[in-house]
């Protein structure tokens, strides 16, 4: 189930997508408040937009802006909008994004083409172990996804290994949906209880939420951790709300690839200009064919890069590689340019490493410092040096590292109100 357009000539995909781009143009000057008035004050004449190139003329779009401005960014009128989705923003309030008809048609369709790319059919049945309620996208995207495609699923929802291991065991699903580190507890489970997991069935995992491999496409110390144990297929897909649209992996797990029926997607600088091929940038998507919200130039605040060669899989359209991390969170440290998650995946490389917390702070110069504050059961000087060295070698920086005691860093991970673990103390925003 390869869209045609997805196996054309690049040249073929991107007059496509120009011709898609018209319509969308159109249709913002036409029902969107936003874009009517942002056309108007930057004197952007619309029907001058006719290729990918030309989209540098018309300013981005933020998430300050369309948490600012919610309701102008509304194109239908509230009888025509069937579901109600929110996001959170970035001054607090969530916000609202709403779906028609035919945006949940066309979210269907995302799914179900995300789904064959990762090798799903329609004799497969899915577990859906992330949650389909609460105003998120995900989850109803996944259930309306394996519909389209005629595949069976099982709405577990997040959490209860009991219950999940309950319904592989009974339901025999071949996919699981799924944050990869909870897998890592399903695993677990099965240990304490008997269960073996390469007997379960189960051939993949679509994976979302966390990484898993590195910028070369191998696979990171989490995945390593799971295909130890569980003989499965990891496929990373990539989504937002904002984006209505997913980038799935294929069977040849070089990246996620673009959908150029459903998105526009840019990669850009800091001066919102197109990076030169193979740079990392901030992922900008324009979506397409959306009735509800669409977004166009809508900044993602997540770096990443594009891979353009051929896929093995026939596909001809852009892949993404691993989000190298969010654009907020960029590091400048003594000339290199980093992000967490590069450091997280040194750190979960040392089994001694029992807790941790990256504190990133500017000093009296204003460049940035980092400092690692580790918890180990043995800290001595020479697991500081190796991981000293493990920093200089993958990353060429070589940040402060200091010990602590178990609680100071558990305390640091889990301050008041917070549920999920904290990894990183980003002082910089203080001051
Ligand atoms: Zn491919």
């Amino acid at each position: 189930m390869i869209p045609d357009i997805e196996l054309a000539s690049k040249e073929t995909i991107k007059k496509f997508q120009e011709d898609k781009l018209q319509d969308l143009l159109g249709y913002l000057n036409n029902k969107s408040n936003y874009y009517k008035r942002l056309f108007k004050s930057h004197e952007i004449d619309i029907s001058k937009i006719k290729t990918l190139e030309d989209l540098v003329q018309i300013p981005v779009t933020t998430k300050d802006d369309l948490q600012r401005h919610n309701d102008d960014f509304l194109c239908v009128s509230k009888e025509t909008i069937i579901d109600y989705v929110t996001t959170s923003g970035t001054l607090g309030d969530p916000v609202i994004f709403a779906l028609t008809d035919n945006d949940l048609n066309r979210l269907a369709y995302n799914e179900a083409i995300s789904f064959a790319c990762s090798g799903v059919t329609k004799t497969d049945v899915m577990q859906l172990m992330t949650t389909i309620d609460r105003r998120f996208m995900a989850g109803l995207a996944y259930f309306l996804g394996a519909r389209e495609l005629g595949a069976g699923i099982i709405r577990v929802g997040a959490g209860i290994p009991e219950l999940q291991w309950d319904s592989i065991l009974k339901f025999k699903p071949t996919y699981l949906i799924a944050v990869p580190s909870f897998l890592l507890k399903l695993i677990e489970y099965a240990k304490n209880h008997g269960i073996d997991v390469n007997q379960s069935g189960v051939k993949g995992a679509i994976c979302i939420g966390e990484p898993l491999r590195n910028q070369d496409f191998t696979l990171n110390t989490l995945s390593k951790k799971i295909t130890e144990s569980w003989n499965i297929a990891l496929y990373s897909t990539y989504a937002s709300t904002e984006m209505n649209t997913a980038f799935n992996e294929c069977e040849a797990q070089q990246g996620g690839h673009h959908h150029p029926e459903l998105i526009i997607a840019e990669i850009l600088d800091d001066d919102n200009n197109p990076v030169t091929n193979g740079e990392i940038g901030e992922l900008t998507i324009t979506t397409l064919g959306v009735e509800g919200m669409p977004l166009l130039r809508f900044k993602t605040g997540d770096m990443v890069t594009a891979h353009t060669e051929a896929c093995t899989c026939g596909r001809n359209t852009m892949r993404l590689g691993p989000v190298v991390g969010r654009k907020k969170q960029m590091i400048k440290y003594k000339g290199t340019t980093l992000y967490p998650p590069a450091m997280n995946n040194i750190l979960n490389d040392f089994s001694e490493v029992q807790g941790y917390v990256i504190e990133i702070s500017k000093n009296t110069i204003g460049t940035d410092e980092i400092c690692i504050k580790i918890a180990s059961k043995n800290p001595n000087d020479k697991l500081l040096s190796n991981i000293k060295d493990h920093f200089r070698a993958k990353l060429r920086v070589s940040p402060t590292i200091e010990f602590h005691d178990k609680e100071t860093i558990q305390k640091l991970q889990f301050p008041v109100m917070s549920r999920k673990p904290i990894l990183l103390i980003d002082k910089r925003k203080l001051d």
